[in-house]
């Protein structure tokens, strides 16, 4: 059995880890990756092939730093010349990203089996690409794999119960590769000694969302927020390179910590010792739930409703005072983390099972 696997983007790579260590313990599947290359700099694509020992790509697209349009486009027609090739049983695509409805829509046009990890997630806001490519990804999809029950009810009202496909409850894999690192990130990073920091005292922000960064207003008002907290808990600050570049041409210059993005290991050491995550990225959200850790979404809305039914996640959207109000009510927090709302761990093998099973 061939699995031809379609990644680009950092939260791919460490979804798709999970998945790769599964097939490895498969001697009668292979499988072959294509990096699409929508992300591309060391420390936001290379370092995690190295670090999580994803197996090197068979092929490098090296599509990036162009329009939604050309990017889709030209990923499309790579991929299906790809296909052509390698003539796989299953193409799986992960998540919400451009390569992610590219790859499953060049399989799908060659009657090529799709299977998407991630699916049935949903903002229901349609300004967001992201909402767009998963909605066209699910709905072209022959195996959709649910990490959560929420997703699985918005497949159900959208008609999937209907639709020539296979809807499956997985749990979600991205707690299988943080339960597998968090172990190898405490021997090997080096990431708090390196900042000098305490454990429980500093907070760890990310902000990278399109809405928020390409919105200047909404960029202020972040940063505003995000200052005045680091007045009372030093704020550490991962920046993703395009966030970088908007600060550097619009001249802002925050008072926080700000790092270039690092790996896995030291992400996962950053997230597990500190006092509280605030964050617009959804990856984010969820890690913070497995590490228990308090989370403020700086969105209006999450695709991760049961985090914020459970009170593990509020929303405060990009209102200066409402982030500051929010982190406020959080840090002083107690939340019970014992119920179960991503699995067991063991989804990605669950995934490759069912996969072989139905071949
Ligand atoms: N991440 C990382 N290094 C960083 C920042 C984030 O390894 O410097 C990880 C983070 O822990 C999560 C993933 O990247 O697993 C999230 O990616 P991102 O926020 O880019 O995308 P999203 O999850 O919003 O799609």
């Amino acid at each position: 059995m061939k699995i031809l696997t379609v990644i680009g983007a950092r939260p791919q790579f460490i979804k798709a880890s999970a998945i790769s260590r599964a097939i490895l313990l498969h001697k009668n599947v292979t499988e072959v990756i294509v990096h699409t290359g929508q992300h591309f700099d060391e420390n936001m694509s290379a370092i995690f092939f190295e670090e999580m020992e994803i197996p090197q790509p068979k092929y490098n697209l090296e599509i990036h730093s162009v329009g939604h349009g050309a990017m889709t486009g030209r990923m499309l027609e790579g991929i299906e010349k790809i296909i052509q090739d390698e003539k796989p049983d299953y193409v799986l695509v992960y998540g919400d990203t451009n390569s992610t409805l590219a790859g499953a829509l060049a399989a799908k046009k060659l009657h090529v089996k799709v299977a998407h990890i991630e699916a049935g997630l949903r903002s229901f806001n349609m300004q967001m690409p992201e909402e767009i490519n998963r909605i066209l990804t699910d709905r072209i999809s022959d195996f959709l794999f649910c990490p959560t029950d929420a997703a699985i009810e918005n497949l159900k009202k959208e008609g999937f119960d209907n639709f020539d496909c296979r809807v499956f409850k997985t749990g979600d894999v991205m707690y299988d590769s943080a339960l597998h690192y968090a172990a190898v990130a405490k021997r090997k990073s080096k990431v708090l000694q390196d900042l000098k920091l305490e454990p429980n005292r500093y907070v760890l922000a990310t902000i990278h969302r399109q809405e928020n960064t390409d919105d200047l207003n909404n960029l202020k008002n972040i940063i505003a927020a995000l200052n005045e907290i680091n007045t009372t808990q030093r704020v550490v600050v991962p920046l993703h390179p395009r966030t970088k570049n908007i600060l550097q041409k619009n001249n802002l210059t925050p008072s926080f910590t700000i790092i270039d993005p690092v790996g896995y290991l030291d992400m996962v050491q950053l997230i597990s010792n500190s006092s509280l995550i605030i964050t617009d990225s959804g990856g984010l959200q969820k890690e913070a739930f497995f590490f228990h850790k308090n989370c403020v979404n700086m969105r209006e809305q999450t695709e991760w409703v049961e985090l914020v039914d459970n009170g593990f996640n509020m929303i405060a959207g990009t209102n200066t005072e409402k982030i500051v109000s929010c982190y406020r009510t959080m840090i002083a927090k107690q939340n019970d983390f014992s119920i179960n709302l991503y699995g067991t761990g063991k989804s990605a093998d669950e995934i490759i099972d069912t996969l072989i099973a139905a071949k």
